[in-house]
């Protein structure tokens, strides 16, 4: 039989404001154990919370970005759970109330585009950390990351395969950075993906019973873990067992789950409004100074790309993955009067290069202006395009300006054309076996004669020029 999995995720999100969300204390991540801390963020008796009006703004700028619409009146819940990372034995977040819902992003997978729907999004505190290894008489507490501000993105079950969820995560993460409201850095936990994941059989309309799967420390180990979980429930549906609603904890190193604990539902909590803090109330000037202040987001920079510079559907795509490597394209793109080649540097060698040294966009060493540049001497006939390669080689290496390093390594073509006559008669007088072949009819050598010109240039020669010079000596013979 044919199952088709169905993938719901709740990504949670570290907030990048300054402070807290109900103190001042600093969200800095790091940090000694215990030293961003103060009574409010330990839950002493008789604090009081005090909303950051920051963190509303950021969840509003989320939901706007992400065509949710914004719930004019909201209210903070408390969800009861006892746990050693949260001091209060509650977390202040928000149940029936949600800033915002019923939102959407698209995405795309093997060039569809597809649209995965947001149930909702609703601002709460991080817990604390336990550290369990650095002490063998018991296990330490870190309250720093206690009441540093979230939000939960809950989706639909709208996903069909790890693939689609990769996507939704990068699509994601790409707007929240476009927005600026997180950094979005999985390895340091402040962006957190669960998987709620069910099989049904193909063509089934009701959902099969779903787990949850959490631990997910990285794109890839939540791809492995959704693509391990569906075949761990398709065999035990196979062999007659039925799945078990409850909550995994995803194994990197061995690459299983196992279960945690039977799945709780809302009622578990006993959420009730928190006493201690007023409704939000979000009025139709405050959400329109949050729309004003919004970005172009990845979606609409990739049509006006499309549009405005006729790059490639997909092109398009790539470059708008990423604001660093956008901004970066666009100001090249505005500096040489050819987006294309500009475009076709950055998805090729420059990517490349960022590949194997392992750089993000945001760490090209060198001013968009020098691609431009670099583009402008391809252009203007100056340097070869294997040139330019090498020449952006030592952008990278050496920050430098293109026009310094083709002058400094003496790169220009070579069109002289005395000179060129030269090379082309030594590499004749060299290879006259194949001269002979040639003459005989075998067209296929030509290339192979420019390619031994070129090399004795060391790629410089002007191409045309030098396809020129061998056609007329290779006549004369
Ligand atoms: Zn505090």
């Amino acid at each position: 039989m044919e199952y088709e999995i169905i993938v719901g995720l709740e990504v949670h999100v570290e907030l990048s404001t300054k402070s807290k969300i109900y103190c001042s204390c600093t969200t800095d991540f790091g940090g000694e154990p215990n030293t961003h801390i103060c009574p409010v963020c330990t839950g002493m008796p008789g604090v009081l919370p005090v909303l950051n009006k920051k963190v509303v703004e950021y969840a509003v700028k989320t939901g706007l970005a992400t065509n949710c619409s914004i719930a004019k009146y909201s209210k903070q819940d408390r969800k009861n759970y006892f746990y050693p990372d949260l001091p209060k034995a509650y977390q202040i977040s928000q149940y029936d109330l949600p800033l915002c819902r019923d939102g959407y992003i698209d995405i795309e997978v093997e060039g569809r585009t597809k649209r995965i729907g947001i149930t909702r999004i609703h601002i709460e505190e991080d817990a604390g950390k336990l550290v369990h290894d650095q002490n063998e008489t018991g296990t330490l507490i870190d309250y720093n990351r206690c009441g540093v501000p979230l939000i939960e993105i809950v989706t639909e079950p709208d996903m069909r395969s790890a693939q689609e969820a990769r996507a939704f995560v990068e699509s994601l993460r790409n707007i929240l950075r476009y927005i600026d409201v997180s950094d979005c850095k999985m390895q340091e936990g402040s962006l957190r993906v669960d998987v709620n994941l069910s099989v049904r059989p193909k063509g089934q309309k009701e959902f099969g019973t779903r787990t949850e799967m959490k631990n997910l420390n990285s794109i890839r180990s939540m791809v492995r873990a959704i693509e391990s979980e569906a075949k761990r429930q398709i065999e035990v549906i196979e062999s007659g067992g039925i799945i078990v609603q409850e909550t995994r904890r995803w194994d990197e190193h061995k690459g299983v789950s196992c279960s945690m604990r039977t799945k709780e539902e809302a009622h578990d909590y006993r959420y009730f409004p928190e006493p201690d803090l007023m409704p939000i109330v979000v009025d139709e000037e405050w959400k329109e100074e949050i729309k004003r202040s919004l970005p172009e987001l990845p979606d609409a920079r990739r049509k006006r790309y499309v549009n405005e510079y006729g790059l490639p559907g997909h092109d398009a795509f790539i470059l708008t993955s990423s604001k660093a490597l956008a901004d970066f394209f666009e100001e090249a793109a505005g500096k040489c009067n050819n987006a294309k080649a500009v475009s076709n540097f950055i998805l090729g060698d420059v990517s490349r290069i960022l590949n194997d040294k392992g750089m993000e966009a945001e760490d090209i060493p060198f001013p968009a202006e020098y691609l431009a540049k670099l583009v402008k001497l391809v252009d203007q006939g100056t340097i070869s395009t294997t040139i330019a390669k090498k020449v952006l080689e030592i952008m990278f290496e050496q920050k430098k300006d293109p026009q310094e390093i083709v002058r400094e390594e003496g790169l220009e073509v070579v069109s002289d054309e005395k000179a060129l006559a030269e090379v082309v008669k030594k590499v004749i007088s060299n290879n006259t076996k194949l001269v002979e072949d040639y003459k005989k009819g075998k067209d296929k050598v030509f290339g192979f004669l420019v390619g031994q010109a070129m090399k004795e240039t060391k790629g410089k020669a002007n191409p045309r020029l030098l396809n020129k010079i061998l056609k007329e000596e290779l006549d004369k013979i």
